[in-house]
């Protein structure tokens, strides 16, 4: 991919989309796919906000259900549905088993009345009563004092960052440009300029590589920019940002046949651990998050604790500890501020506000990225005369063809890369060098995807290619930093860096690991 950032910021566009997350991602692609000349920028790497450190989950939302939010889980169960048809290999099936304990709420009744509705909007049937012996050959290690049965039910998990750079590959199909590393400084227009009658025209940029700023305009400018959109708002803040923190264990130490959603002993908050990409992810906490949002958050000791005491009451037979965790990620919700006592208690669906002349939307959910844009371009169809506005939703992902069954990829490969490249996955097998089309070990990453990474998928700092295009970050211990040197024999030359450069961004990276992605004893 080639990166004219001079050239694309010299040009004036119709829609400019500020946040490369998922949201501004499915904005770009919604809008290119319909003709209009888009153009979107990160401040920062694709994805680097709340979009690489979600719980990965494409999910209807049972909590949503619960507060009686109907429209919102049906659409989320809907857009599950469309993912799973039309992203297979990147939105994978995922099922879950609910102990039903001795006094847990809910019990048995509520929650299979939950699910069957939620079955029912999905027209399918996921859901099923175990009683405990069946239910423990389901979930293996689980405590079993109380354990009366269990529930089954099926939701679908992805990798939230490749679910970007999908979107952006498929937009950038359509004609989209999206630049990494530019980062929108200030608005052109808007409250208290002169002209325009006060509205903002665009955005003034700076490029993060080469430093260079440029004023770009646009016939309407988005904020999409999650935990962040306060900052391009004239208006006064209306969010509270919330941290989500997670656990990545090894698969063999925290073995699951599937996800098993449990209740937390304390506070009886849903939390759950899944098997996801070699590795077992456990989530999330619910806290208020005051820290500088330009500093990549991190969990703390007190979430650190929590987790481990939701293990050891469901799992306690393995004797968890914190030695046996990997990594750690955390990610920041942008919810809207109702000056609720428990955080977990404000609602999470997405906003959007049209001030100024400029669209800031922000919530939501990954599951619903397409909704949230379609719902994006309804409210800025007025404000595009002259744009034939048709927004029904359209095949998330054009059809990529199946590769080739000779190619002997490892098992399971070939839908993998499939829903993460589309079209260009054949491109990615062919560019393998020998041996690359071997797993790394402890995760399913194949070597080949770090190539291709570097060669294509505009890598500007090692934790792009480490944490982002990658997993690696968080599936090894310290960031991978045993499986560097074959990282560089690999990528350094694909990237352009000489020996000093390399040398720079594996400090920085590693550094990064120790600080934000680690556990809080391991950062002394
Ligand atoms: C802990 C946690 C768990 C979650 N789990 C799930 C889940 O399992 N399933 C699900 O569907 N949803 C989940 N979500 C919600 C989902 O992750 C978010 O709704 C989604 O990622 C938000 O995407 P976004 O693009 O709006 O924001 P972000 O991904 O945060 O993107 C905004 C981007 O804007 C950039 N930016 C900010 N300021 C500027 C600027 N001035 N110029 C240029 N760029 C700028 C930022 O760097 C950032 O990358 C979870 C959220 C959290 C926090």
């Amino acid at each position: 991919m080639t990166r004219d950032v001079a050239g694309a910021l010299a040009q004036d566009w119709d829609i400019l989309v500020i946040g490369g997350g998922i949201t501004g991602a499915g904005i770009l692609l919604e809008a290119s796919r319909r003709g209009l000349r888009a153009l979107l920028v990160e401040q920062r790497d694709f994805a680097w906000g709340t979009s690489s450190r979600s719980s990965k989950l494409v999910h209807g939302g049972l909590r949503y259900l619960k507060e009686g939010q109907f429209a919102l889980t049906r659409e989320s169960v809907h857009e599950r549905e469309s993912l799973l048809r039309e992203a297979a290999g990147l939105v994978e099936p995922q099922s879950f088993a609910f102990g039903d304990y001795d006094g847990r709420k809910p019990g048995r009744h509520a929650f299979l009345l939950g699910l069957a509705i939620y079955d029912r909007m999905a027209g399918q049937r996921g859901r099923h009563y175990y009683d405990k012996h069946e239910f423990l050959q389901m979930a293996p290690h689980i405590r079993t004092d109380g354990l009366r049965g269990g529930i089954c039910y099926q939701d679908a998990k992805t990798d939230d960052a490749r679910l970007v750079m999908r979107v952006l590959q498929e937009a950038r199909g359509h004609g989209g440009v999206a630049l990494n590393y530019v980062a929108a400084e200030g608005l052109l227009g808007g409250s208290g300029s002169a002209g325009s009658a006060g509205r903002v025209r665009g955005a003034r940029l700076r490029c993060g590589v080469s430093g260079a700023v440029h004023e770009v305009r646009a016939r309407l400018t988005i904020n999409a920019t999650g935990a962040w959109a306060d900052r391009l708002r004239s208006q006064a803040a209306r969010l509270r940002p919330l941290r989500g923190s997670h656990l990545v264990l090894p698969a063999w130490r925290l073995p699951l046949a599937q996800a098993v959603s449990l209740m937390h002993p304390h506070d009886g908050r849903p939390v759950f651990a899944f098997p996801w990409e070699g590795v077992t992810v456990v989530g999330t906490t619910d806290v208020d998050h005051p820290t500088d949002l330009q500093r990549e958050a991190a969990i703390t000791q007190e979430e650190t604790d929590y987790l481990m005491a939701a293990l050891h009451d469901q799992f306690p037979a393995l004797e968890l500890g914190e030695d046996d965790v990997l990594a750690s990620y955390a990610g920041v919700r942008p919810v809207i501020d109702t000056g609720k006592a428990d955080p977990s208690k404000e609602a999470r669906d997405h906003v959007l506000w049209l001030e100024d002349g400029m669209l800031t939307v922000t919530g939501g959910k990954l599951t619903t990225f397409r909704a949230i844009a379609l719902d994006v371009l309804a409210k800025a169809a007025p404000l595009l005369p002259a744009w034939q506005a048709d927004v029904a939703p359209r095949p998330i992902f054009a059809p990529s063809p199946a590769l080739d069954y000779r190619l002997r990829l490892p098992p399971g490969q070939a839908l993998r890369l499939q829903g993460r490249y589309g079209a260009q996955a054949a491109a990615l097998v062919a560019a393998a060098r020998p041996g690359e089309l071997e797993v790394i070990p402890g995760t399913q990453t194949l070597w080949a995807q770090l190539r291709w990474a570097a060669r294509h998928e505009a890598v500007q700092r090692l934790d792009d290619l480490l944490l982002r295009r990658s997993r690696l970050g968080i599936q090894l211990r310290q960031g991978g930093a045993a499986q560097l040197p074959r990282v560089r024999a690999i990528c350094q030359q694909e990237l352009g860096w000489n020996d000093e450069r390399w040398a720079a961004e594996e400090t920085a990276y590693l550094a990064l690991c120790k600080a934000h992605y680690s556990l809080p004893k391991a950062r002394a």
